[in-house]
């Protein structure tokens, strides 16, 4: 499968919890951007065997900031380059209060057939402290307005953790958020990233986040919610109705081969991971001098992307499949990992199931503990 991503690294606002590569008041980069994202994709599409793109993501920053136009050109330019499987996976990264319905309608009449919003809070008072660009309001009628313009797949970035957040106000995001009879969830943790404005806020003690306990309750509301709604959990955030799931990412979680354009992109072809300058300017200057845009890039041993893609893989529910693995890398599992298999094992964090690993609904909150003891 050939997947591509695009990075769009502007912002109408920036969210104070954020340390993507986006930046806001950038408007006068958007043209020379898309001239210079459409020049490295060019470059890339040469000489490669021309197999046609299975899924194209197109995030950010927020690629709605662009107009309907500029992103269906993108989108016929890529087509154009790689050519398009008949069943494509096109997903948007979109953020309510900067799309309109005729918007919505063009985006979808130019190819795009999956859309994912980000939402991150129905309650106003959260999106205020988050330093979201949108209301409740407006991003309900953001999602009524895509289910209008003929979506049948879209996704809602719903944040739990919240500063001042408790279990019920959560419980009636993610209420408001079925209402909306969305197709996939996805449902993060927020985290606190060094050296953005909510560090300092949280460290001079002008905001504090829900303890341990509030975080235990709604995780455990989030599963009752999304098992009522249908929604099956098949990655430690992500949940979607049967056959939603996201194509795209579980190309990543596979670990296997993607392709990336734009700043600060990363993507991994033939063992090696490459990632591009994160500066939008310097990004659009490289391009157009014709020079490399790659800012630092990784050969991955055998070893080392075996790992990865046990890491990777256990991120979703499914696990990984030891034959799979062996085939792939000649490497045995449970030889590799030994005395810390049965140890994980033991305690019920991890299951062996036939030929598959996964981890247990008790190991999903210490996910990350699990993957550092395996990477
Ligand atoms: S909209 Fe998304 S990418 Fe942009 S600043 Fe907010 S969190 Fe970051």
């Amino acid at each position: 499968m050939t997947s591509l991503y695009l990075h769009i690294p502007f912002c109408k606002t920036k969210c104070c919890y954020c340390d993507f590569n986006s930046s806001a008041a950038k408007e006068a980069l958007y043209e020379p951007y898309l001239a210079a994202l459409e020049r490295e994709i060019a470059g890339m599409a040469m000489g490669r065997n021309r197999d046609a793109l299975a899924t194209l993501f197109i995030g950010g920053g927020t690629p709605t900031v662009l107009t309907p136009t500029q992103l269906v050109h993108l989108i016929k330019q890529v087509e154009g380059l790689f050519g398009f499987t008949g069943d494509i996976e096109i997903s948007l990264e979109a953020n309510p209060g900067t799309v309109s319905e005729g918007d919505l309608i063009a985006l979808r009449e130019g190819g795009v057939n999956r859309l994912s919003f980000g939402v991150q809070s129905f309650n106003d008072c959260e999106l205020r402290t988050l330093g979201r660009c949108h209301t409740r309001r407006e991003a309900e009628q953001a999602v009524r307005a895509a289910h209008r313009a003929g979506f049948k797949n879209i996704n809602l970035d719903l944040m739990y953790g919240l500063p001042g957040q408790d279990c019920d106000s959560w419980q009636q995001s993610l209420d408001t958020a079925i209402s909306l009879t969305p197709k996939h969830l996805s449902l993060y943790q927020l985290t606190v990233e060094p050296a953005t404005p909510l560090e300092d806020y949280i460290d001079t003690g002008k905001l504090s986040l829900p303890d341990e306990d509030g975080i235990l309750q709604m995780d455990t509301v989030t599963k009752q919610f999304c098992q009522e709604a249908g929604m099956r959990r098949y990655e430690i955030s992500n949940y979607a109705e049967e056959g939603f799931e996201c194509l795209h990412n579980v190309n990543y979680w596979r670990n296997e081969e993607y392709l990336a354009a734009g700043a600060g992109s990363v993507s991994y072809l033939k063992g090696l991971r490459a990632k591009r300058v994160a500066d939008s300017a310097q990004y659009i200057d490289l391009v157009g001098k014709g020079g490399s845009v790659i800012a630092e890039s990784e050969e991955l041993s055998r070893e080392a992307a075996f790992r990865e893609t046990v890491v990777m893989g256990l991120r979703m529910t499914q696990g990984v499949s030891l034959r799979e693995l062996y085939d792939r890398y000649a490497i045995d599992l449970k030889e590799h990992y030994g005395d810390t298999l049965s140890r994980l094992i033991g305690l019920f964090l991890l299951r062996l199931k036939g030929d598959r690993l996964h981890i247990t609904e008790k190991g999903f909150p210490l996910a990350n503990r699990i993957m550092a003891e395996l990477v």
